[in-house]
């Protein structure tokens, strides 16, 4: 469990910010420790804000919804840079399905914090084919606390770190829910790949240079 590190409660120190991250793969339950996260610090009465990509519109455009349904409110926006402006004053912000935000969100993330500004980023930290996956790795390399969650292999029950893609589409997003997708443990998910494609090399994932 992710214990928040205690602040100096001197009243007139300036704020301190710092990033967080939580990732995952589907299934990992990162949205749901996104949310207990933001739903404390509200309970404080800190400011907080919520922001998601417009693109992701799974349930509801304007709600951080989690697979148990637990739910927040949010505010959709196209480009990372937006949350700078729609964030002003925050104490807390929020940042869901971080990977389908461009490489500018690293930026973003660390002006707020720099500004004294808490940021729990979550999202995905690999694609459907177990590569890094959009401003994640970054966003990983330069938060001060990172937490890894993880969902149950579908196949084995084993810990489960990969999102498996039971539906056939070669594009890097393809927003859905179980319909969609499998959370699988290492082993079942080299298995799923090299049986979708037997004719090829000996399946391995993929390195994210390789494959733009
Ligand atoms: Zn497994």
């Amino acid at each position: 469990m992710f214990i928040e590190p205690r602040v100096g409660n001197r009243h007139n120190a300036p704020r301190r910010g710092w990033i967080e991250v939580v990732c995952g793969s589907m299934f990992s339950g990162k949205t749901e420790e996104l949310i207990r996260r933001l739903t404390r610090a509200r309970i404080a009465r800190q400011r907080v804000e919520i922001f998601k990509p417009a693109l992701d519109t799974r349930y509801h455009a304007e709600d951080v919804v989690s697979h148990n349904a637990a739910r927040i409110r949010s505010s959709p926006v196209a480009i990372a840079s937006e949350i700078l402006l729609l964030a002003a004053g925050s104490d807390v912000v929020g940042i869901d399905e971080a990977q389908f935000f461009d490489d500018s969100l690293v930026d973003v993330c660390a002006q707020l914090a720099n500004n004294g500004t808490r940021v729990i980023v979550a999202g995905l930290d690999m694609d459907y084919l177990g590569r890094p996956f959009g401003p994640m790795p970054a966003l990983l390399a330069t938060a001060e606390y990172v937490t890894k969650v993880h969902a149950v292999c579908v196949c084995c029950g084993e810990i489960a770190s990969y999102s498996y893609r039971i539906v056939a589409s070669a594009s890097q997003v393809l927003l859905g829910e179980t319909d969609s997708y499998e959370a699988r443990c290492r082993p079942c998910f080299l298995e799923g790949l090299q049986a979708k494609a037997p004719a090829a090399e000996p399946a391995t994932v993929v390195p994210a240079q390789a494959a733009h």
